[in-house]
């Protein structure tokens, strides 16, 4: 048996808890703020790592690192094959195991997910409209998103999120509706702030939606009241919460360009091709696929983890003319 884990703990004092999987960078939708309509050259399989590795790592990082919560993303992490049998070996592993998906094929997996293990699901889904999904996601499937939605609520995978980006003169008009339809079926609506982490390069500011004035929208409508944030032992959260006066309806705000979290980040990366970041917006990873493939020991990994932590910036650089973005994409990182 190894002894407690050791913090992960950067050089701003930050302690990692949190680590992001992502199973694989393939999806079945081309959300438009997302990827292109051909989708982008995917990973070959050789690449992307075995379960066995996947598994040693996250192993790796609950033991000796003391990580206690892993989300699983993507691309569309649902495409990973076998992945009820997956979802079963991390959770053995102890920590806090959710997911983030478009929600295509949930219904039919949403109970076997819950039954190995995993706790909790958010689903992205930015309208409510067929025809405008259609265009948005370029592919004819809101049906299957509400269905799986239903079915993670019916499988207990509580609290069910959904994520939605809003993006001016495509869906900023239903910001009221999505927390209408969230509220009505019980689950939670979140919205973020879209960011130049698309793989066309075009992200455009003056499209994105910032906090305030959602908040805005949100306010001619209703009255807010701010929940406030439990700080963890990794850090504050980075949704910010505002709850409708006289409910139990909770929104949540994830606003990383306008009000950056990174002071309290506790978030470290894996892709789905073994490269450790630490950062969404790092310009550099490392290698644990090759440090594994070459026979490494997990005091090694454990040393490479460290480093790369050790280097990480104090923070994203969005907002200043020194910004450069990340080589991946957002969906072949792990969002
Ligand atoms: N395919 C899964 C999904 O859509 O939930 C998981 C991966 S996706 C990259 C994770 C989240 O990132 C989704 O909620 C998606 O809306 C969001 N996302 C994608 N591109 C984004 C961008 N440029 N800015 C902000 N969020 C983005
Ligand atoms: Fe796929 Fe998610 Fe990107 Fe949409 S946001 S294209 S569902 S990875």
């Amino acid at each position: 048996m190894h002894n407690a884990p050791v913090p992960l703990t950067d050089r701003f004092g930050r302690v990692h808890t949190d680590l992001r999987v992502s199973l694989t960078d393939r999806c079945n939708l081309r959300c438009t703020y997302c990827m292109p309509a051909e989708g982008l050259d995917w990973l070959p399989r050789a690449e992307v790592l075995t379960d066995e590795e996947l598994v040693r790592l996250v192993r790796i990082a609950v033991r000796r690192l003391g990580i206690t919560s892993v989300r699983l993303t993507g691309g569309e992490p649902l495409l990973r094959r076998g992945l009820p049998a997956l979802v079963a070996r991390l959770a053995e592993l102890g920590p806090e195991l959710s997911l983030t998906t478009n929600g295509i094929g949930l219904a039919r997996t949403a109970g076997a997910l819950r039954a190995a293990g995993l706790h909790r699901v958010n689903v992205s889904l930015d309208t409510l409209r067929r025809e405008r999904y259609r265009e948005l996601t370029r592919r004819d499937r809101i049906e299957d998103v509400f269905a799986g939605l239903a079915a993670a609520k019916a499988a207990g995978l509580a609290p069910v999120k959904v994520n939605a980006v809003p993006v001016r003169g495509v869906n900023e008009d239903e910001i009221t509706d999505l927390v209408e339809f969230a509220a009505g079926h019980g689950y939670r609506m979140r919205f973020i702030e879209s960011m130049p982490l698309d793989a066309q390069g075009a992200w455009d500011r003056s499209a994105m939606v910032t906090a305030d004035e959602l908040l805005a929208l949100l306010g001619e409508r209703w009255e807010l009241e701010p929940v406030e944030r439990v700080r963890s032992a990794g850090g504050t959260p980075p949704a910010e919460e505002w709850r409708i006066a006289g409910t139990d309806t909770v929104i949540g705000v994830i606003a990383s360009v306008t009000r950056p979290f990174c002071g309290t980040c506790d978030r470290v990366r894996l892709t789905a091709d073994g490269q450790l970041r630490n950062c969404l917006f790092a310009t550099e990873e490392s290698d644990l696929r090759a440090l594994l493939r070459s026979g490494a020991d997990d005091g090694a990994v454990e040393t490479a983890w460290r480093r790369t932590i050790a280097r990480k910036g104090p923070g994203h650089e969005i907002n200043s003319a020194a910004f450069v973005r990340p080589d991946r994409p957002m969906s072949a990182i792990g969002g």
